[in-house]
């Protein structure tokens, strides 16, 4: 039996549709549930292996899409809502009563990805979200306790969800990275 990556892709990647209107997002709660409504289409969506993205439970990945920040509202019981780390470059919006994490949010403008918001479309009912394409932070998932001998199994499987393994860390770090070596050799003003 394959190893199990997420529930959205373990029966198959489902394709996106063209024009995909959006829809909303709807926390775990079955009482007074948060929700999050998004106008339009997600990209870049993504299974990721980092420990600090939401994963539903059991999953070994999680998966996290990005949509424009004007285009997302919380729209039912956001008092619920609170920040998980504020220092952390996303700040993700967790529901204090079951735990999902209905967005992520870039303050900093500097960032290169301000201007986006972090999603989870599998809370949505709806079909035709964009289709995961690639998978990241695939060894982090041994930092959450995943076996590194059975990393062989994990990359297998991916490969065969066409979805395209990496390791590296978030953008913010490997640019304050190359930041930091560039200013080091000259190659930037420090
Ligand atoms: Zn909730
Ligand atoms: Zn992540």
């Amino acid at each position: 039996m394959a190893v199990a990556i997420h529930p959205a892709v373990d029966g198959g990647v489902k394709a996106g549709v063209t024009d995909f209107a959006g829809g909303t997002l709807t926390c775990l709660c079955t009482s007074a549930p948060v929700t999050v409504t998004l106008k339009g289409n997600t990209a870049f969506n993504h299974v990721c292996g980092c420990s600090k993205c939401w994963k539903p439970k059991g999953a070994l990945f999680s998966q996290a899409a990005v949509i424009g920040r004007d285009n997302l509202s919380v729209t039912a019981n956001g008092t619920k809502l609170k920040i998980v780390d504020e220092k952390a470059p996303i700040q993700r919006y967790a529901c204090s009563g079951c735990g999902v994490h209905m967005y992520g949010r870039i303050e900093n403008r500097n960032h290169p990805f301000y201007g986006f918001d972090f999603v989870h479309t599998e809370r949505s009912a709806a079909g035709g979200w964009t289709a995961p394409d690639f998978a990241a932070f695939v060894s982090s998932i041994i930092e959450s306790g995943f076996p590194p001998a059975r990393m062989g199994e994990v990359r297998a499987r991916l490969k065969e969800l066409r979805l395209e393994a990496y390791d590296c860390l978030s953008p913010a770090l490997m640019d304050l990275i190359a930041t930091h070596s560039a200013k080091q050799k000259g190659t930037l003003a420090a």
